[in-house]
């Protein structure tokens, strides 16, 4: 077999079965093509060879010797990436941050846990925005990641070294997480599928919190068919994560049936309109025309307090990170800036190893928390974030879905809005809502505008992955844009 980097999970995962290739040849190919296109697309901040080839030849062996008939897991052998805020036993996490450098973690976060069980290769660790605060993973500390459509241009963010890693065929798979769009949006803009579980769904342990109340971690892949893989993996309550809640995890795989006749999907008026590129809404809804060709229910909803995320995003998602952040000072984790006492030396450690952005939001939350402000700020946000959920509640008494753009924009070019946070903030309008309600979103590839890829969000009930997993499969079983890569 030649091109092995161009397999999907589920055909490297076929191919392994039918002993047409081993997990070390399938590493080997993804290491050289991560050696000749890395230069031009720096999705890695730190690669794994030698350990991943050593996962391989264990996940060979392990194969070899159950031809008897033990069942080996679906990702079994498989290469991933890792987003680098999810911390990884004795491989360095970095959150693209100058202050967590040199911080090896001495644990493995569930998700890594659950993967590794599960026969999963680790390639290496992926480039994002420092502290996943970000849209464009321009600001990570080590240089941002290139979209492989286009190199002038933002792969998205945060988990932009994410899905570039996949868009260039680097590897057939990573894990991401999202606060508030940082899988998602990125997904969109590299032509990929990406899902954000259920707040609630995927263990948060080990992942180096930014909003603990928003984040989530989920997988980016080709194909909805391999989401649904790695999130069967990853999936479930964990003893270690409180908010990890007790439901049963159905079997992905099996509720893609490709028929999604009578389904109801509600498409909300408020995401269509102004400060959208004519491109993206047209590529949209044409999607979402394809899918009433496919049998779906396509229904008008309104979901009237959209236009309050984004500010109410900006002051829970700050405040939360000020209070996470707090425990970088330089003592305990990563580097230290020497000083003539204790406190100068936290002041000079967080004053010269944060990155801007992550300063910014560590003073606008610390000053929505503090004394006199709370309540005008904070507690209101929180209130304001209960209309906002109230709304999807009603729309789902409904319909059993939501389909909406993921971004306002394709992919913008490099340095286009790096000093410009409000216009940075923008690109998560579509996407922060269903962070706020805890709901699950899944992002398709849907086509193109200007030759750069749109993607289309499908929002779920709480818990209810599979719908849109359903949904997005059967567009893809009717499509090819997922199955469409770049030319690097
Ligand atoms: N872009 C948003 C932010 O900067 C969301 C990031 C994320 O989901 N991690 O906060």
């Amino acid at each position: 077999m030649s091109d092995l980097h161009l397999l999907t999970i589920t055909a490297a995962r076929a191919a392994l079965d039918a002993g047409d290739i081993t997990s070390v040849a399938l590493t080997e190919a993804l290491l050289a093509r991560i050696a000749a296109v890395e230069p031009r697309v720096h999705a890695f901040l730190t690669l794994t060879a030698e350990q991943a080839l050593e996962q391989a030849r264990a996940a060979d062996a392990q194969r070899s010797h159950s031809r008897s008939g033990q069942a080996l897991g679906p990702i079994h052998g498989i290469p991933l990436a890792i987003k680098d805020v999810i911390c990884t036993s004795g491989i360095r996490t970095t959150c693209a941050s100058h202050i967590l450098e040199t911080f090896v973690p001495p644990y493995d976060a569930t998700v890594i846990t659950r993967l590794r069980a599960a026969g999963a290769v680790f390639l290496g660790k992926t480039n994002c925005d420092e502290f996943a605060m970000g849209s464009s993973t321009e600001n990570s500390g080590f240089g941002p990641t290139r979209n492989p459509w286009d190199v002038s241009r933002v792969p998205g963010g945060s988990s932009g070294g994410s899905a570039a890693a996949v868009a260039a065929s680097e590897v057939p798979g990573s894990l991401g997480t999202d606060t508030g769009g940082s899988i998602r949006q990125p997904a969109a803009l590299c032509g990929i599928s990406g899902l954000k579980p259920t707040y609630g769904r995927v263990s948060r342990y080990g992942l180096v919190a930014f909003g603990s109340s928003l984040d989530q971690a989920g997988p980016l892949a080709w194909t909805v068919a391999d989401l649904a893989l790695i999130l069967q993996v990853i999936a479930g309550t964990d003893p270690f994560d409180g908010t990890t809640v007790p439901h049963a995890v159905p079997d992905y795989h099996a509720a893609l049936t490709g028929d999604i006749r009578g389904v109801r999907i509600g498409i909300p008026q408020e995401y269509f309109g102004e400060g959208m590129e004519p491109g993206v809404e047209q590529t949209t809804r044409t999607a979402i025309a394809a899918l009433g060709d496919l049998g779906a229910e396509l229904v008008e909803v309104s979901l009237p307090h959209t236009r309050y995320a984004l500010p109410t995003y900006y002051i829970i998602a700050p405040a939360e990170a000020s209070a996470n952040l707090a425990r970088y000072d330089g003592v305990r984790y990563g580097p230290r800036v020497a000083g003539n006492s204790m406190w100068d030396e936290i002041e000079r450690t967080r004053g010269s190893l944060f990155g801007p952005e992550v300063r910014r939001r560590i003073m606008l939350g610390t000053y929505t928390l503090s004394a006199g402000y709370y309540d005008a700020y904070y507690k209101r946000a929180q209130q304001v974030r209960t209309l906002i959920r109230n709304d999807f509640q009603q729309a789902f008494a409904t319909v059993d879905l939501l389909a909406t753009p993921t971004s306002p924009t394709v992919a913008f070019p490099i340095g286009q809005k790096v000093d410009d946070p409000l216009a940075m903030y923008l690109s998560d309008i579509f996407t922060l809502t269903a962070s706020m309600a805890g709901l699950p979103g899944l992002v398709v590839p849907c086509g193109f505008s200007c030759n750069l890829p749109v993607g289309l969000q499908l929002i779920g009930k709480p818990f209810d992955e599979a719908t849109i997993l359903r949904v997005g499969d059967a567009y893809q079983r009717s499509t090819d844009w997922h199955m469409q890569r770049p030319t690097l």
